[in-house]
């Protein structure tokens, strides 16, 4: 039988850790901060990986790759991004070892490298030394690449998929010829996370440039999509930056215009990362287990048949094969990524029905098919849905005849459900604060405290902000809370700092947050 997962009522870090642990999707490794990601939690990156592809390529991005070392000369020529990363980087300083007797092995102090790599933290600096060997006219531009990798970035406080050392993501690099062009581009991208975050992982999203004072290293502007976790918390779950000319500068990227003139070209970035699937535990599991939307998830449907003995279980497996065929031989289509529908059919025969459901039900997949012996003489079979655990998620007597469409039906309404749901909670969890006091109610705790609140009391709180970064430092030592967003389809009017008295432009919306 499974493990008992933790109620998030109890303890939710735990809950989030119980459920990564039993759903099979990550481990801890000996090496601090970093982790082993396993098949069913590769699985969903795999998805992840498929869907966000296909809109990059949408959008005329091609994918390419570069060196995981980054010379330490070139991170230092942009200043911002060489200050912003260098107290998380790994340097590779040597390049052999020494054999000692008895299996011993130690750096080579003679092997020391010239110049020390750095393993990338993010790869703007390469690619754009790079990029000076590619443009030279605007009839190269505009330059739209994307990469998948791995990333390093020496973080001191992990957790699993949400903060890690190294991580998996994509970073795309665009270069352009006009300021236009990439602010476009920004923006265009950020849109695509929201789609992505959307339409896919069903996590509703605000979408807005950060703060100066959040923003990435090196950018002029960073556009951000920030989600609410289960328990009120923000989670930033992807970034697209507005580089101006800064990177063009630092590598001497130059080109000749339309009108003969030489100029530097304008920049963008943008990322997400293996962060994206905390989101998703985050967003939508349960007490039982991980729910995972139908668009990501690895397996849509598992049937099980039933019965006793031999003699019970042929009729219900044969059953469950036609189904499984049925249901593999759909068209294939958007919504399932023009793949077939991933169907598993379970023989664990000699455990309980209970059991054999519990499995599925922790590892996430949508939907759960039962066939047994008395549904066979009735020509039915039994459907349940995993993001409505128990009776309510369940149909009895589904006919076998056309239970494919209606199970097709059912992983498209799980994926809608899905999305509205996690929307009406975010929007339930959101406030205004009009006063000092009633933020301060918001955020009761101050830093250095222990955690009393119930497990989901935070909120995302609009309030008016006079714009500068020491009330935003202030309020962030004060209340552990930091803006989050400017989001785009917030309340745009003008008012009071709620902290200062000082004008303010418009709300902007306070968080906890990962
Ligand atoms: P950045 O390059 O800092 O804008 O990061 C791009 C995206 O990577 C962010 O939006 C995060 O979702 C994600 N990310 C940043 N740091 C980490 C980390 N330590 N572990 C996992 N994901 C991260």
């Amino acid at each position: 039988m499974a493990e008992v997962i933790t109620p998030r009522a109890q303890d939710y870090p735990q809950w989030y850790l119980d459920v990564v642990k039993q759903a099979g999707l990550a481990d801890n490794s000996d090496v601090r901060g970093c982790m082993v990601i396993k098949p069913n939690g590769y699985a969903i990156w795999e998805k992840m990986q498929r869907g966000l592809d296909r809109l990059f390529k949408e959008t005329g991005h091609v994918n390419a790759y570069f060196p995981l070392f980054i010379p330490l000369s070139y991170l230092a020529r942009e200043e911002e991004m060489a200050e912003g990363f260098a107290k998380e980087c790994a340097v590779v300083t040597h390049y052999r070892l020494k054999a000692e007797k008895g299996g011993r092995l130690e750096v080579d102090p003679e092997a020391r490298l010239e110049e020390p790599l750095v393993v990338r933290p993010t790869s703007e600096t390469i690619i754009w030394h790079t990029y000076k060997k590619w443009i030279q006219s605007y009839r190269d531009l505009p330059l739209l690449i994307n990469q998948w990798a791995n990333v390093v970035r020496w973080e001191m406080r992990t957790r699993l998929f949400l903060r890690t050392a190294e991580f998996l993501w994509q970073e795309g690099h665009t270069a352009h010829a006009t300021q236009k062009e990439a602010e476009e581009e920004a923006h265009r991208m950020v849109r695509v996370y929201q789609k992505f975050a959307e339409e896919y992982m069903a996590m509703p999203v605000l979408v807005g440039p950060k703060t100066e004072g959040q923003k990435f290293p090196g950018a002029v502007y960073t556009l951000c999509i920030e989600a609410m976790m289960q328990d009120g918390k923000a989670l930033q779950a992807g970034t697209s930056h507005f580089l101006g000319q800064n990177f063009a500068k630092a590598f001497d990227v130059t080109f000749t215009n339309e009108q003969n003139q030489q100029e530097y070209a304008w920049a963008t970035s943008w990322g997400v990362s293996t962060r994206l699937i905390g989101g998703l535990i985050m967003t939508h599991s349960d007490d039982q287990g991980l729910v995972v939307p139908p668009r990501l998830a690895p397996i849509h449907v598992v049937i099980c048949p039933l019965g006793r003995n031999e003699e019970e279980r042929r009729p219900c497996r044969e059953a469950a094969e036609r189904l499984a065929r049925a249901l593999r031989d759909r068209p294939r289509d958007e919504f399932y990524g023009y793949e077939p529908l991933a169907v598993h059919i379970d023989t664990m025969y000699d455990k309980q029905i209970g059991y054999r459901a519990a499995e599925y039900e922790v590892r996430g997949v949508p939907v759960r098919v039962e066939i047994g012996p008395k549904d066979i003489e009735k020509g039915a079979c039994v459907l349940a849905r995993r993001d409505r655990p128990g009776k309510e998620g369940k149909q009895m007597g589904v006919p076998l005849e056309g239970a494919a469409d209606q199970i097709d039906h059912l992983l498209r309404d799980i994926q809608k459900s899905l999305y509205e749901r996690a929307k009406q909670y975010r929007d339930a969890r959101t406030v205004t604060a009009r006063s000092l006091d009633e933020f301060r109610d918001l955020f009761p705790l101050r830093s250095g405290d222990s955690e009393e609140l119930p497990w989901n009391a935070l909120k995302f709180v609009y309030a008016h902000w006079d714009g500068t970064r020491e009330t935003e430092e202030w309020v962030q030592k004060e209340f552990k809370a930091t803006i989050r967003c400017l989001p785009f389809d917030g309340p745009q009017e003008p008012g009071r700092c709620i902290f200062t008295g000082k004008p303010s432009a418009r709300p902007v919306v306070f968080a906890r947050a990962y």
